[in-house]
Parts: structure tokens; C-alpha cells; sequence
């Protein structure tokens, strides 16, 4: 590179840089906004979709039925599982995650990221399916969020996630179900 292409370059340098970060500043909400837009396209077109406004309410006999102990534990006794138990955590393949309890769809594959927690991780939602509010179990107020359908317990959101939203809902695996995007389990 000679001396003239080099101030060129120098000179091109800040004004590329500034171009690049309002770019990034424009295109990350609206990343977010195009991912819970979509993410009906991460199911195959034959898979039923259950309403958010279709309630599911259960007797504690009724629940005890239909999930296992662990699910039924996280989902209607606000509890947690271990860290790293899920196999969900490393769940890679296209689709959907759902709730265990009623089968809301909350998440996409797209959603996730890998927070190396131990649960399951996402940056964003489905937009409308949960409901939040501030609990205090471990003394420092915490936002726990529940399925708005079958107001299940699935976990806490917590401000280190990655941009562009900053945030990480930290999921329970056990109260997830996938759905893979090509309709094979
Ligand atoms: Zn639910």
C-alpha cells in the first residue's frame, strides 16, 4: 500500500465505522421484531397451533396426569431444575419450543443462544405468550414469567443476554417441548 492509498484508507476508516454502527443500531430491533413476526414459518404448515386465548385450567390431579414429575414440579410448583439436566439445552435443529403444559408455542430456534448456563436460553419470545411479574424467593427481586395459556412457571429473565435485546430468558427445559421444523421427532 503507498503513502496516498494508506491516507485513502485513514481517512475512509472513521466514516465506514460510523456507517457500520447505524446500521447495526437500526437493524438489530428490527431483527427482533422480524423473528417474532415469523416464527409461525419454523412449523411445518401442518402442525396445529393452540390459541393463547384457548385457557387451560386444570386440577393439580389433572396436571399430575398429564406431566411428568419433573415438568409438573417446574411448571405448577414454580420449581427448578438442575443446571445442565436438559436436553433441550443443546437442542440445535430448526423449529419450535413449546410449552409443556398446553403447547403455546414461546420460542424459536432462532430465539436461542447458548448462555452456558445449563437451561435452555433465549433472547426474544413469541410475542403475547407470557405473562411477567417480580418475585423475591431469593430475596433480589427477580422477573419470573409464566405461559399466559396455562399459566405454567417457566423460568426468570435476566439482563445479561446478547444484543440486540439484552435480555436472557432462562428457561426451564423440562417445561419445553420441541417441535422440529421438519415435522420429524
Ligand atoms: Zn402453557
Amino acid at each position: 500500500m503507498d503513502r496516498r492509498t494508506l491516507l485513502k484508507a485513514l481517512a475512509a476508516a472513521p466514516f465506514a465505522g460510523a456507517g457500520w454502527h447505524v446500521h447495526a443500531q437500526t437493524k438489530g430491533p428490527k431483527m427482533v421484531e422480524e423473528l417474532q413476526n415469523n416464527w409461525r414459518s419454523f412449523l411445518a404448515a401442518s402442525t396445529p397451533v393452540p390459541s393463547v386465548t384457548d385457557a387451560v385450567k386444570l386440577s393439580k390431579d389433572e396436571w399430575r396426569k398429564r406431566l411428568s414429575p419433573l415438568a409438573y414440579n417446574v411448571l405448577r410448583e414454580d420449581g427448578t431444575e438442575r443446571a445442565g439436566t436438559s436436553p433441550l439445552d443443546n437442542e440445535k435443529r430448526a423449529g419450535v419450543f413449546v410449552c409443556a403444559g398446553c403447547g403455546l408455542p414461546l420460542f424459536t430456534s432462532a430465539m436461542k443462544f447458548d448462555s452456558r448456563t445449563g437451561w435452555p436460553s433465549f433472547f426474544t419470545t413469541i410475542p403475547g405468550v407470557f405473562t411477567e411479574k417480580t418475585d423475591y424467593y431469593l430475596i433480589y427481586p427477580r422477573t419470573e414469567y409464566r405461559c399466559k395459556r396455562c399459566d405454567g412457571h417457566h423460568g426468570h429473565i435476566f439482563k445479561d443476554g446478547p444484543a440486540p435485546t439484552g435480555l436472557r430468558y432462562c428457561n426451564n427445559g423440562a417445561a419445553l417441548k420441541f417441535v422440529p421444523q421438519d415435522g420429524k421427532a
